[in-house]
């Protein structure tokens, strides 16, 4: 990837979109290609390979994709499953027709079976059942990646697969129900704080591990794949550290300065009990994550402050 090369950011609206796009620029990028979805729909395939056929685009971050919290995803595993299958489909196939020289795909630690061995590996993939509440947008995920593999062992396209853990940062999207848990706790701590609220409900039993990436570590550990990464097997991007669900209740309440009791609500479900990365390929490349996680809910938070705190934020594009 050169400084003139034409770049593509696919989902440049997205929380990890914005931040390649922010990042590419910041180095001096400045051939960058975006469309938002009213300019180009990626479910659309038609318009996808017309798109490509035009452009000459160079190389692809695809970091466009339905994403949501894990009542989002059990409540319309439809919607996950076929938006994520037609954007992935469109764009690595019509990417390698028009001869892009190599293509990132952004899959997710979700991909993994439910109680795959922690931290997990990236050959844990397919070796056991997937956690269900998650399971239509992990298998299109999935998909996506068999599909960049194929693709390179057929056609000798240069297609690779980052699987990023859980992801927060400025630009993420603060609903109550269909976010993230970091974003979620935010929106709720935010407002019970604001409205005098004696308590803050937790989903679930507080118990469920999870892992962490600041979205600006994120968007440099996929620059850094696009300059330095040209295999086939798919690699893990995470900090390789995890932290309880109640722990980090705890950690977003002292940050938004929030006094009141938290309390639980069992009829949510946990998801996975689980979720840890082993990063050793990934530091085998010379890649390490920075931003500590105090101060990555630090900065998100005076994000929320200064963007998103009124309504709640419009959907991703
Ligand atoms: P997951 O990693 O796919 O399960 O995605 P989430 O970020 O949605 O959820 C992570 C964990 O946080 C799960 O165990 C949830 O039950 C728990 N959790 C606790 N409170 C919340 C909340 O307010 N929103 C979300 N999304 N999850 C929460």
């Amino acid at each position: 990837m050169h400084q003139d090369s034409r770049i593509f950011v696919a989902g440049h609206r997205g929380l990890v979109g914005s931040a390649i796009l922010r990042q590419l620029a910041a180095e001096g990028h400045a051939n960058l290609v975006t469309r938002t979805r009213a300019e180009l729909d990626l479910t659309d395939q038609a318009a996808v390979r017309a798109f490509f056929d035009r452009e000459k685009i160079e190389h692809v971050f695809l970091a466009a994709a339905r994403v949501g919290g894990i009542l989002a995803n059990e409540r319309q595993g439809a919607d996950f499953i076929r938006d994520n299958l037609l954007i992935q489909t469109n764009v690595i196939d019509a990417a390698w027709r028009a001869g892009v020289g190599k293509l990132l795909f952004l899959g997710s630690s979700c991909i993994y079976p439910r109680l795959a061995e922690q931290p997990m590996r990236e050959d844990a993939l397919l070796t056991g059942a997937l956690e269900p509440s998650n399971k239509p947008y992990a298998v299109a995920k999935i998909a996506g990646i068999t599909m960049c593999q194929a693709y390179r062992k057929q056609h000798g396209f240069n297609a690779i697969c980052g699987q990023p853990a859980n992801l927060y940062g400025p630009g993420d999207h603060f609903e109550p129900e269909s976010s993230h848990v970091l974003p979620g706790l935010i929106r709720r701590f935010h407002d019970a704080k604001v409205a005098g609220a004696p308590s803050v409900t937790l989903w679930g039993t507080g118990t469920p591990r999870r892992e962490f990436l600041y979205v600006d570590d994120m968007a440099d550990a996929c620059i850094h794949l696009m300059r330095h990464y040209d295999e086939g097997e798919l690699i893990n991007l995470g900090t390789g550290e995890d932290i309880a669900i109640r722990d980090l209740a705890e950690l977003v309440r002292e940050t938004v300065g929030y006094a009141g009791r938290i309390e639980q609500d069992l009829t949510k479900p946990d998801g996975h009990p689980r979720k840890v990365v082993d990063v050793t390929r990934l530091t085998a490349i010379g890649w390490r994550a920075r931003m500590p996680l105090d101060e990555g809910i630090r900065r998100t938070y005076a994000w929320f402050l200064g963007n998103g705190a009124a309504p709640y934020a419009a959907a991703a594009e």
